[in-house]
């Protein structure tokens, strides 16, 4: 069964296609800046070497158009005919308050998904838009809709609503909705195998550390806190989010720069210009941050302190409330890639059972490893996320139940 996971954002389409019998993927593309001048298309399969040239593509319509022309290539295609395609599975951000698990695209989840627009008007617009383009250029394959937000939908609701007047929450749907939750997905169900457990005999706080931060709590296969909320940018500090801070600071600039009074210029300054990029005032990416660490620079090492200290803060908080954990997961780019966060991170933590091989850590490799030391009470683990591949199951688990 070959299944193609898409993922649609404003000016891109990313897509995979997977082999599931060995769940391996045999193609791989991203056509970028759809609607401008420098659009370009990266691809490779199993077959053939990165290719990557410039393209005239005006919508999701024609780069989706472009995908399935390049996958029925002749020379370096990965199918002979569409057909082969069982189900295409369509990463969404935001679930909004209708969608709690993946669902098959039909003309009610497609209104539904439609009304979740003011909630997640960044995203889901454009998975809108992608959703439409497959349907009208794959019209006799199924299409299913793998959601961010789902896997937070056993988060207790003292988790998840704010202590505002209730009627938010009822009318306007203001509640934490969790995001990253694919990756979560993915790693914790890696985990317990790891563990040689089964999901529900174990605890586990996963540490999703990118761009975009987010680290949550599960207990026994259940998630019942994690970091991000109404929307990405509550949580840990992040390349350029603030996380949490105090509220109150919002009413405070409103009154004080006219400016933000507009709500794309303040919500440009709390996700695009704070975070690491905002204190160090160099870069939101934490490889450039390091590196003015390790030069001595003030504000950059004020940033990767503030960092660090913010992820340390949901590990204790999540340690606390599940009661312990069996393993600590560490994924995504710099979860994954730097041995120095993880050390920071873990440091003095040996209260908590939590120790790490320093060695261990430091190993260079790409596959998914324990890095704790013999005695540590809890597992400490690097596990390499697959968002695609977790997105790849989901539609054939909900193509195969239909
Ligand atoms: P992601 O959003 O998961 O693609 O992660 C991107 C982030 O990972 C960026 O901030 C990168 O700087 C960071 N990253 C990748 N490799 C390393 C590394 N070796 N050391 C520190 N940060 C890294």
């Amino acid at each position: 069964m070959k299944i193609l996971v898409v993922n649609c954002g404003s000016s891109s389409v990313k897509y995979a296609l997977f082999e599931m019998e060995k769940e391996k993927k045999i193609a791989w593309g991203l056509i970028e800046c759809i609607g401008l001048p420098e659009a370009f298309y990266r691809r490779q399969t199993v077959k053939s070497d990165e290719k990557k040239e410039s393209v005239k593509i005006a919508n999701h319509t024609e780069a989706v158009e472009l995908m399935i022309e390049e996958l029925l290539d002749e020379k370096s295609g990965s199918i002979l005919n569409i057909k082969e395609i069982a189900v295409v599975g369509h990463r969404v951000v935001h679930g909004g308050d209708k969608f709690f698990e993946t669902v098959l695209v039909n003309d009610k989840v497609k209104e539904d998904l439609k009304n979740s627009f003011s909630i997640a008007p960044l995203h889901n617009p454009a998975h809108y838009a992608g959703i439409i383009a497959i349907e009208k250029m794959l019209p006799s394959i199924p299409s299913v809709l793998v959601f961010d937000t789902a896997f937070y939908h056993t988060m207790p609701d003292y988790a998840y609503v704010y202590a505002l007047p209730y009627e938010f929450y009822e009318k306007d749907h203001i509640r934490k909705y969790g995001f990253h939750g694919t990756s979560h997905n993915y790693v914790s169900q890696k985990a317990a195998k790891m563990l040689k457990k089964s999901l529900n005999e174990v605890n586990l706080i996963t540490a999703h550390l990118g761009n975009g931060s987010s680290i949550t709590a599960i207990e026994k296969g259940n998630v019942i806190d994690t970091s991000m909320g109404f929307t990405p940018l509550e949580g840990v500090i992040m390349g350029t989010r603030c996380g949490s801070i105090d509220p109150a600071i919002i009413a405070y600039l409103l009154d004080k720069y006219p400016t933000y009074k507009d709500s794309s210029v303040l919500n440009d300054m709390l996700n695009k210009k704070s975070g690491l990029a905002g204190i160090s005032g160099l870069s939101g990416d934490m490889r450039t941050i390091v590196q003015a660490v390790n030069d001595g620079n003030r504000k950059a090492m004020l940033a990767f302190e503030m960092f660090i200290y913010s992820i340390k803060r949901y590990i204790g908080a999540y340690y606390g409330i599940l009661n312990g954990i069996d393993a600590l997961i560490f994924t995504a780019g710099i979860g994954e890639n730097s041995a120095f966060i993880r050390e920071a991170v873990c440091k003095n933590f040996c209260a908590l059972g939590i120790e790490i091989d320093k060695e261990k850590n430091y190993e260079h490799c790409t596959y998914e490893r324990f890095i704790s030391t013999k005695n540590s009470r809890v597992k400490v683990m690097i596990i390499p996320t697959n968002e695609e591949l977790m997105i790849a199951r989901e539609a054939k688990k909900r193509l195969t139940s239909k």
